[in-house]
């Protein structure tokens, strides 16, 4: 109930900030300029009173969320101002499609709310995909964007605004994840996963500081000799309960929570401090770092980085930051000045994750970026199917020409690496030579592996 005041206190002093600062009317701050419907601020508090008086007299209140399949290709194909009319259009139909105890918003994007009593939520699920998946004439073409919706009630599923708006987006996602055209209800399999990220959430908050989230160590090695050269740090979370847990288990989940940056720092000075006597040493001469692209986009990242180096005793040559391309694309200024600031210090930059999405040779001519590592999903079929033989040798051939090196990554068997070999790869890593191991297995594979001293110095000892 404090929560409803304050946010209704706070959208009115912004209501009234906004008045006195450009004269906008209290309509005008709480409609969304495009469709006239809600916008998100006020919704937020508008769903807040509907459940207070439900609450009050015992009421049931449904929350929608309606999301459209297909408009980032729409807006992409026929352009954005086609998109603002298709909303626009949206817009209308919603309002039209709504009853007197209904609100419907715009909450952004192409993703819209509508707040109902009705009972049978199911029908009116149903009936709100049809409404907005309905085809439209724009610019004479007809177009059908297609709708999901995800549908969470008060009390049954949530007790609270917040609550009622996470469920809704989960059934949401799930629906769109199963192909979207259909909507879906939070249910029993959808309140335990919830539970689910519930628990994992506070037991990650507690791992890190605890240190249970730990770097491991894969071998990089030299294609044309199969010496290891370098090791790309790769996190391991060692759970308590569940064992070892792979990143895949807990970096989303991570991201989601802003997390991901506590752990890479963690991953990174527990890495370096490992692997700086392994480079001392000559063993190795190159450690390989990922970083999410959420950590990219804080303006800081590069400084906080070289600082957090200059405090172990790897030298920043022998540091590599792994990042993908996703990033450059987000951001191609901050890119920029990030991997400028690296490189000025000496740290290489690998474009990791190469050939799963724009690959973009582009970026390579105009950044300072010295590696590509080539995707295991390019690698499973390189000399077995002839086209993605050609496809890999092409894309090595344009990396050297460009004077990039290339990492192969994923290397499982004998018949891939002699294909790479051949046709000119660098560096490999994958199963083939090593699995990621821990930093203790790793330190003892390359004092193994180290090369037989001269007979003299041994004698000397
Ligand atoms: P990545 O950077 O592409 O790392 C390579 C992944 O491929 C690793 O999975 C590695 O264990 C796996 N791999 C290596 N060789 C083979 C092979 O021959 N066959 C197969 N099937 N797989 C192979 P892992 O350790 O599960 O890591 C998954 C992803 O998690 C990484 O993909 C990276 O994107 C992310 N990640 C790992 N450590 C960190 C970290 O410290 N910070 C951040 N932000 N992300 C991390
Ligand atoms: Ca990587
Ligand atoms: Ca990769």
């Amino acid at each position: 109930m404090s929560d409803n005041r304050e946010s209704y206190a706070e959208l009115a002093a912004r209501v009234a900030m906004l008045e006195a600062e450009r004269g906008l009317t209290l309509r005008q701050a709480q409609t969304d300029s495009l469709t006239g419907l809600v916008n998100r601020g006020a919704f937020t508090t508008l769903l807040c009173e509907r459940l207070e008086q439900a609450r009050a007299h015992g009421g049931q209140i449904a929350l929608f969320v309606v999301d459209l399949d297909r408009f980032k290709h729409l807006n992409d194909t026929l352009g954005h101002h086609a998109g603002d009319l298709l909303l626009a259009e949206l817009g209308k139909r919603l309002l039209a499609d709504c009853g007197p105890g209904e609100i419907a918003a715009r909450l952004g994007g192409d993703e819209f709310a509508v707040v109902s009593d009705v009972k049978d939520v199911g029908r009116r699920a149903a009936r709100l995909v049809q409404v907005v998946s309905a085809a439209q004439t724009i610019y004479g073409r007809h177009v059908s964007p297609g709708a999901s919706v995800g549908v969470a009630v008060y009390p049954q599923d949530a007790a609270d605004a917040s609550d009622l708006q996470r469920f809704a987006d989960m059934a949401l996602y799930r629906v769109k994840t199963r192909g979207g055209r259909r909507w879906s209800a939070f249910d029993a399999e959808l309140r335990a996963e919830s539970e689910r990220r519930r628990t994992l959430e506070a037991e990650l908050r507690r791992a890190i500081p605890a240190g249970e989230i730990v770097p491991w160590f894969q071998p990089v090695v030299d294609a044309s000799t199969g010496a290891t050269v370098g090791v790309e740090v790769l996190a391991r979370w060692n759970h308590p309960e569940q064992g070892l847990l792979a990143p895949a288990a807990f970096v989303p989940m991570a991201e989601e929570l802003g997390l991901i940056h506590a752990i890479d720092e963690a991953v990174f000075d527990a890495a370096c401090r490992l692997a700086a006597p392994w480079v001392a040493e000559g063993l190795i001469e190159l450690v390989s770092c990922n970083v999410s692209p959420r950590d990219l986009l804080d303006p800081g990242f590069s400084r906080k980085l070289i600082a957090r180096l200059a405090r172990t005793d790897l030298p920043a040559t022998a540091l590599t930051v792994e990042i993908t391309e996703t990033f450059l694309l987000q951001d191609l200024a901050l890119a920029r000045r990030h991997i400028e600031r690296l490189a000025a210090k000496g740290v290489s930059i690998a474009l990791d994750d190469f050939g799963t999405g724009y690959s973009n040779l582009r970026a390579l001519m105009h950044l300072p970026i010295q590696t590509v590592k080539l995707d295991r999903s390019l690698i499973a079929d390189v000399g077995r199917d002839a086209r993605v033989s050609k496809l890999v040798a092409s894309m090595l051939h344009a990396s050297r020409a460009l004077g990039v090196s290339i990492v192969a990554e994923g290397v499982e068997d004998h018949a891939q690496a002699l294909f790479l070999r051949s046709a000119g790869c660098d560096r490999m890593q994958g199963y083939f030579f090593a699995r990621p191991m821990s930093g203790e297995a790793m330190a003892e594979m390359l004092q193994a592996s180290r090369p037989a001293q001269p007979a003299r110095r041994r004698a000397t000892r």
